[in-house]
């Protein structure tokens, strides 16, 4: 076995492999760019090395730095992690020439695989059932048509290297085709270096589906089950879990032996995931192989018990699989919620800075027989750059049955407490209690079917809101109670407590009645809420941004933050700002006049921080609803900014190669 490895990755997949290092006993190198100096990794690691600027272009994906780094500290293997130099053949030849192993699978497979024309020929060498499609490179636009008519349309034009989701369009029509090739060529030439693509028939309405497979260099190969990720957004993954709400167990062992015989075929050793996409009729589709560590793995571990990285390093060193296909079997359920900076109400826009305030939830055994995990790389006070992926953490959850594991992570999520940047936790909590999640109706359109305008705040259903008048109410009686018990009170304590109270929550108006005047530490109460009677229980302390306890039985996980004149709620996605008022001061509250925000109707805004590549009209152009007014880059996506309604451009404020400060204006209209 190694006694050090170098972890050529930086975030929350650099410290889950250093844990799982450090718990076999080997010593951590972390490498590091500038932008990293104070991240978690480094932190964590037994030694680390600064490898360059903070674009990773210049630090990350620089073999001949992380080869440097092996040689100074003396580290016998790389793990790679996920992207970065996780699937390139020429850093695992690299490491090998100078004796350093590569922590994955052999450059042979990572070549044939590593590649998504190559490895869709292999797969249907190898009798994988695969997309139908083109085969081969498309040249040019008009060869792209050519191929989408004889496929059928829908079509997809995917960039054969590319990877997370990037480079990838549908195209419904000739037109489409035209506009789409030349965009995903250039996507794919911006963010691959490469500029191949490749053509196949757009399977509507599918799950995504996927197999692990670990294998060893002695001929073992087992798959651990599936993974379903079909909770996506923009082809990106967003949530997932394992087992799949939809196989059963023909199916799961039709795709894990087709999995199987796929890794065999490149002598595939290591962790790997082979993608489907599955169709209705539980036909499935190979889509590509992943021949790394997937960013969702620890679903798979939670079900199987197996830590997967550990396994990567066993096989890396030789070792022999100490399992084979019969011994594993899928236990429970678990579900991941990818926790990123990003805007949920501004269409998931990126958005960066600092950490002001970061305290997920605690890890370990929850209610119920639940367990939650949490993979990160960020810590309170920690900068989410715009140097790499937005990614927070990666929240799980593991209980016997789906509708646990579900329940679990809502409450997780709810008890998830980020400040400073926006973040996607709302909608993964609405997601959460969403109904046709719950029933496991899953499909890749889900979340642009289900959100067609976006998310929006969702509004509370009549129990949502008694808990949550009762929320603001215990809030608010428990500060008053704190105040009265300092020295300096600010109000005698001989003041009975009034037991009629308005809770204002958004523009309704919420009568409570307390049925029992003391505040007892911890808060115990009854209260009448619009007529019911519920129990309210909590441990809540000020200060402090998380509410647990229990209303009328249920219990509740819910945060809450002082704003102007109130305290925000956010529990379950919804986000509502509440003010406790006396009856007298509700009824005077009700009469003050309504303040309108601001019109940015005629505005074209900057939604994230980034960089005009292109102006697409002119001034006094006459353009139609979804026409492209201009294309902003950020976060290394071109983000096409398109015509809301029919409108006549007015001055244009921005230029090309100009950057801009979100909610900079880009142009007005007439
Ligand atoms: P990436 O390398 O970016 O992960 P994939 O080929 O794995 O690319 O596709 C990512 C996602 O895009 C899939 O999970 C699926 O939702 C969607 N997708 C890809 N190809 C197709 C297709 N032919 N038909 C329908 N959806 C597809
Ligand atoms: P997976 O295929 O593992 O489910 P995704 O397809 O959503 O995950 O994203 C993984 C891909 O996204 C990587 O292959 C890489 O291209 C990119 N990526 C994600 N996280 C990182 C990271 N921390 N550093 C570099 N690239 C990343
Ligand atoms: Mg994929």
């Amino acid at each position: 076995m190694f006694t050090k490895i170098l972890i050529a990755n930086r975030g929350e997949i650099a410290c889950r492999v250093i844990k799982t290092a450090r718990r076999m006993g080997i010593a951590t190198v972390a490498v590091y760019s500038d932008a990293d100096r104070d991240a978690l990794h480094v932190e964590m690691a037994d030694e680390a090395v600064h490898i360059g600027p903070s674009a990773a272009a210049e630090s990350y994906l620089v073999a001949e730095k992380i080869i440097e780094a092996c040689r100074q500290t003396g580290a016998q293997a790389v793990h790679p992690g996920y992207g970065f130099l996780s699937e390139r053949a020429s850093f695992c030849e690299a490491l090998e020439e100078q004796g350093i192993v590569f922590i994955g699978p052999k450059p042979k497979a990572i070549n044939a695989m590593g590649d998504k024309i190559e490895s869709k020929k292999f797969a249907s060498a190898a009798n994988v059932s695969t997309v139908p499609g083109y085969l081969g490179v498309i040249e040019n636009a008009e060869h792209a048509e050519k191929i989408a008519a004889e496929i059928g349309y829908p079509v997809m034009i995917k960039a054969s290297a590319g990877g997370g989701g990037k480079g990838m369009r549908i195209a419904w029509s000739e037109a489409e085709v035209r506009d789409g090739f030349d965009r995903a060529r250039s996507e794919a030439k911006s963010s691959f270096g490469d500029d191949r693509v490749f053509i196949e028939k757009y399977v509507v309405d599918p799950r995504h589906i996927e197999i692990q497979v670990l294998a060893d260099a002695h001929g073992n190969v087992v798959y651990l089950g599936e993974r379903e990720c079909s909770i996506q957004r923009r082809n990106q993954k967003v949530a997932e879990e394992a087992p799949s709400p939809f196989l059963d167990e023909a199916t799961r062992a039709a795709m894990g032996e087709q999995s199987v015989a796929l890794a065999r075929a490149v002598d595939y050793q290591s962790a790997g995931t082979v993608e489907f996409i599955v169709d209705r009729d539980r036909n499935f589709y190979f889509l590509e192989m992943n021949t790394r560590l997937q960013v969702e793995h620890p679903v798979t571990e939670l079900i199987t018990g197996i830590d997967l990285v550990e396994q990567m390093i066993r096989v890396a060193a030789g070792e022999k699989l100490s399992f084979a296909q019969k011994d594993i079997e899928l236990n429970g359920w678990a579900v991941e919620s990818r926790i990123y900076a990003e805007d949920p109400y501004r269409n998931f826009l990126p958005s960066i800075g600092r950490l002001t305030r970061y305290r997920p939830p605690s890890e370990g055994r929850a209610a119920g027989n639940a367990i939650v995990r949490n993979d990160t790389g960020v810590f309170e006070g920690a900068e989410i750059s715009m140097y790499y992926d937005p990614m927070i953490a990666k929240l799980c959850t593991w209980a016997p049955t789906r509708a646990e594991a579900v329940e679990a992570m809502g409450e997780a999520l709810d008890g998830f407490v980020v400040d400073g940047i926006e973040h996607n936790v709302p909608f993964l909590s609405a997601l959460m209690k969403h109904p046709r999640w719950r029933e496991g109706r899953l499909s890749t359109g889900f979340i642009a079917e289900e959100y067609p305008d976006g998310f929006a705040p969702v509004m509370p259903d009549e129990s949502q809101r008694a808990a949550l008048a009762a929320i603001a109410l215990s809030a608010s009686l428990i500060e008053a109670n704190r105040r009265e018990t300092v020295p300096d009170r600010l109000r005698s304590a001989s003041d009975p407590l009034r037991d009629d109270w308005c809770v204002r929550l958004g523009d309704d108006y919420i009568d409570v009645r307390l049925l029992d005047g003391l505040v007892t530490m911890p808060f115990e109460m009854e209260m009448d809420i619009a007529g019911e009677t519920l129990s309210v229980v909590t441990d809540w302390r000020p200060g402090d941004p998380v509410w647990r306890g229990e209303v009328g039985k249920q219990s509740v996980t819910a945060q809450l933050r002082p704003i102007l004149n109130g305290v925000r709620l956010d529990w379950q996605g919804l986000s509502v700002k509440s003010r406790v008022l006396t009856p007298r001061h509700a009824e005077l509250d009700r009469l003050m006049p309504v303040k309108l925000p601001p019109d940015t109707s005629k505005l074209l805004l900057c939604p994230m921080p980034g960089l005009v590549v292109s102006i697409a009209v002119t001034e006094g152009q006459e353009v139609k609803a979804g026409e492209t007014l201009a294309v902003v880059e950020a976060m290394k996506m071109e983000n096409v900014l398109r015509a809301e309604r029919d409108l006549v451009v007015g001055v244009i404020n921005a230029k090309p190669g100009e950057s801009l400060a979100v909610d900079a204006v880009i142009m007005e209209f007439a």
